[in-house]
């Protein structure tokens, strides 16, 4: 396994090299930003180690960007910080896994080790509908151009239908999939939350991408409606 670590503090960075070097890990060390990016799209590594708080760049940049640039190595996020806020982020820009510092090494070896077993599966960053495009990375929808503001839960929502555009989903499937379900049990959430949507997305451009299937639930038209 060939592991890149982007991390600006010295001595941690030593430390793991050293530790997974003894597991027969091969480890580059990258101590900034640009330099992390630019060994990440040139090397061919099994799994990126990436710091969140970086010089030059932060880690939220390099793994958005590295995702835009089409390079699907999983990463596996270290950071200082723990909010749960910071870990959604994360995983919205595209990282694999998530580790806040201090960790153990044990840990962090069995983390790599299951990166490394999943390898690099290709997932678009943005998904489109016709004219309708939602990024995971950076939360922006647009219809025809224009940018359209939606909740947090109007986002789950649509990103949830767009990653299934076509397929038929049930309204306690949906309300499975973005509500927690242990607090919001009634599936007639979800009819209330595709009219909010359709009032942002559809109703203003005389569209209809969001399409009742009678007695069955709810489908996101692939051309946008
Ligand atoms: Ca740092």
């Amino acid at each position: 396994m060939r592991v890149l670590l982007v991390e600006d503090e010295a001595n941690l960075a030593e430390t793991v090299r050293r530790g997974l070097a003894a597991e027969g890990i091969t480890v580059d060390v990258a101590p900034d930003g640009p330099s992390g990016y630019a060994r990440a799209r040139a090397g061919a590594y099994d799994v990126l180690v990436l710091d969140l708080m970086l010089p030059g760049r932060n880690g939220y940049e390099v793994c958005r960007d590295l995702r835009s640039a089409g390079v699907w190595t999983p990463v596996l996020v270290l950071s200082a910080k723990d909010g749960e806020y910071d870990q959604v982020d994360a995983f919205d820009l595209g990282a694999d896994d998530y580790l806040t510092k201090p960790f153990s090494f044990p840990v962090l070896l069995a983390r790599l080790r299951a990166l490394h077993r999943r390898g690099a599966p290709e997932r678009p960053v943005v998904l489109t509908a016709g004219d309708l495009v939602l990024d995971p990375g950076t939360r922006r929808v647009e219809r025809a151009g224009e940018q359209i503001t939606l909740t947090a839960r109007e986002f789950a929502l649509l990103e949830h239908l767009m990653r299934h555009r076509d397929e038929v989903l049930a309204k306690p499937d949906l309300l499975r999939a973005v509500w927690d379900p242990t607090v919001v049990s009634d599936p007639n959430v979800v009819e209330v939350y595709v009219r909010y949507l359709r009032r942002k997305i559809d109703v203003p451009y005389g569209r209809n991408a969001i399409q009742t299937v009678r007695g069955a639930g709810y489908r996101l038209a692939a051309d946008g409606g």
